[in-house]
């Protein structure tokens, strides 16, 4: 067993940690306190080949792996994890679907814009009503002449505010069944589609929308790969990404970690820098033993990915470990910083509450529990 990352892969790395270092940590702190995402970013995204790693050349890709997707978020999200969280909705959830189902038509139109960062796209899967229980989604899309009319409702969709473009779930038979659920690929702004822009407690630099769905009506070739039920395709969709997100909170983690020892060397209590206090050396010795853990279970995943040997449940087991690690870092990171942790004016509060995010989103900790206990035949 071979666990050294290519030279290739360590290169990825040292790019994308020097670029977040440069820019993207000394504006993180603003647009966290504006909740707003600078556009501009993706395009600097694209001339770096950022947005399209794990996409084969021949699809106008940058033609990397899995690993190295997860070297790129684990680094984004070590400077934010909000920037992490759009740059990952984008990449991920907005292209995969179309590049694994869409017909060539599909690709050419938006995959080219979407690599190269003048594109930015959504995912529209989670409803009001419910968003753990995909199959119950009830926006829905009746066929007529020549296309498609779409009504309903999404929240929660990631740069749905700044989006030009939007994978939306849709139920194109009213039955409750997986293959009732098929994509479409939704240009905006649309009179039809309203989008309203959310305030929120985490990745608050990330956009993320409201949307109300009211008698849109799309062409036939919005259809994703002009099938319907393509359910299947979001299901391996959100299986990938949970290896992906899993590697942002390893991010998380890390940061948290790096922090807490930047923190503990300093700040003197008593006479003593409280980095030589056990108890705080116990707490910042047990984040870095759990770091090592989640790294390994996060790029066995990756590489799991790139072997084309992903379960659903292990999908499950390195989202779970990672995203709760980030949780305990994080915690343990503002109790370290005492007072200190509860100010914005240092990094570990943005931390944790960007953190919790991941407990949630891409499916909660507990539906993960539910996927690993499905597979144990419980
Ligand atoms: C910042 C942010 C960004 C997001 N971005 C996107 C996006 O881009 N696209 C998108 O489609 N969605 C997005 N989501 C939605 C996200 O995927 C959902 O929030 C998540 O799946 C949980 O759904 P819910 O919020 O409706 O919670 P609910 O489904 O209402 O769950 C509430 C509670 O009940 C528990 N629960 C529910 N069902 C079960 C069960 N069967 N067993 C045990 N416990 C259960 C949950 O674990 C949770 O604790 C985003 C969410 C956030 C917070």
């Amino acid at each position: 067993m071979d666990f050294s990352f290519t030279e290739e892969q360590e290169q990825v790395r040292d790019m994308v940690a020097r670029f977040a270092a440069d820019e993207i940590a000394p504006i993180a702190r603003k647009h966290d306190d504006e909740e707003s995402f600078p556009r501009e970013m993706f395009r600097k995204w694209g001339e770096l080949g950022l947005l399209s790693v794990r996409y084969p050349v021949e699809d106008g890709g940058s033609g990397m792996d899995k690993i190295s997707d997860c070297i790129v978020r684990e680094e984004l999200s070590y400077a934010s994890q909000a920037f992490a969280s759009s740059w990952s909705a984008h990449t991920h959830l907005g292209i995969w679907p179309i590049w694994k189902a869409g017909t060539p038509e599909q690709k050419a139109k938006y995959l080219p814009g979407a690599f190269d960062g003048t594109k930015i796209s959504a995912f529209g899967l989670s409803e009001p009503r419910g968003g753990s229980n995909i199959r119950a989604l009830s926006t829905k899309a009746e066929k007529i002449d020549g296309g498609w009319r779409i009504s309903g409702a999404k929240t929660y969709i990631t740069n749905s505010p700044i989006a030009d473009f939007m994978l939306l779930a849709a139920r194109t038979s009213p039955e409750l069944k997986p293959h009732a659920i098929s994509l479409f690929i939704i240009d905006l702004p649309n009179p039809a589609v309203v989008i309203h822009k959310l305030q929120k407690e985490g990745i608050r630099a990330s956009e993320t929308g409201l949307i109300h769905i009211d008698g849109l009506e799309v062409p036939d070739e919005a259809l994703l790969g002009h099938q319907t039920g393509t359910y299947p395709i979001i299901l391996d969709s959100l299986s990938e990404n949970r290896v992906g997100v899993a590697a942002n909170a390893l991010g998380m983690a890390r940061a948290a970690r790096d922090a807490s020892i930047a923190y503990a060397r300093d700040r003197e209590v008593a006479g003593k820098r409280i980095g030589q206090y056990q108890a705080i050396a116990h707490k910042i010795a047990d984040m870095d033993a759990e770091i090592e853990a989640a790294r390994w279970l996060v790029y066995h995943g990756a590489w799991l990915v790139d072997q084309g040997k992903l379960t659903n449940a292990m999908a499950a087991k390195v989202k779970l470990v990672a995203s709760e690690t980030a949780m305990r870092c994080s915690e343990q990171a503002i109790r370290i910083h005492g007072g200190a942790g509860i100010m914005r004016d240092y990094s570990v509060g943005r931390i944790h509450r960007d953190a919790l995010v991941y407990v949630i989103g891409e499916g909660t900790s507990e539906v993960q529990r539910n996927l690993i206990a499905r597979a144990l035949d419980l």
